[in-house]
Order: C-alpha cells, then sequence, then structure tokens
C-alpha cells in the first residue's frame, strides 16, 4: 500500500516538474517578446524624433547636426541591442545563428563555430 502511494507521489512529482519547466519556458518567451516590443516602440519613438529634427533642420529651425548624430546614434544602438535580443531568442528556439567571424551559419546549440572555430555565447 506504501509502495503504490509512493509511486503515485513520484508520478506526480514529475508532473508537477516537467509543468514547472514549461511555465518556466513560456515565461522566459514571453519575457524576451515584450523586451522585444518595448525596444521597437522606443526605436520607432527615435525614428519619429529623427524625422522631426530633418525637418526642423531643413526648415531651418532649431536642430542642429549634433542633436541630429546624437539621434542617429542612439537608433544604432537600439537596433543593436535588438538584434543581440533576436539572436539570444534564436538560440533558445534552437535555430541557427551567424557567426560573427566567418558569417557561416551555425546551429543555436553549437559552443563553436565548425567553420573557423570561434567561441560562440
Ligand atoms: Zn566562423
Amino acid at each position: 500500500m506504501a509502495g503504490m502511494f509512493d509511486e503515485t507521489m513520484n508520478g506526480l512529482r514529475s508532473v508537477i516538474d516537467s509543468a514547472a519547466k514549461r511555465t518556466q519556458d513560456a515565461f522566459s518567451g514571453s519575457k524576451n517578446y515584450v523586451e522585444r516590443a518595448k525596444l521597437r516602440s522606443t526605436l520607432n519613438d527615435y525614428y519619429r524624433r529623427l524625422g522631426k529634427a530633418e525637418y526642423e533642420a531643413a526648415m531651418g529651425g532649431v536642430s542642429s547636426m549634433a542633436e541630429i548624430n546624437a539621434i542617429i546614434a542612439k537608433i544604432t544602438e537600439l537596433r543593436q541591442q535588438m538584434y543581440a535580443m533576436e539572436q539570444s531568442s534564436k538560440v533558445q528556439r534552437g535555430g541557427t545563428v551567424t557567426c560573427p567571424t566567418c558569417g557561416r551559419l551555425v546551429s543555436g546549440g553549437d559552443t563553436f563555430c565548425p567553420g573557423c572555430g570561434t567561441k560562440l555565447q
């Protein structure tokens, strides 16, 4: 009787463990999705600011090249963050990543590039 109870408990425990694992995966996936959506909206905001600054500069208004360059630098930074986030979500999904050294497409799970030996992640 006690043996059967243990078996039931062990079965239950593994069901709970795998459910917890799934919840964790779904959570990290949705967190990444939210972060990317936030980043995308910030990026769009900077594109709008850039358009406005360019317009004002063209009209001989208040915008200076320094302001425009600062916005462009921020956009470049945001795009790099977005790229890094997309690369890491590809790794999580087990897809492919591009080797930063030789440009070869490498399986997301690989630690080293099979083409040039660069350490990935
Ligand atoms: Zn490589």
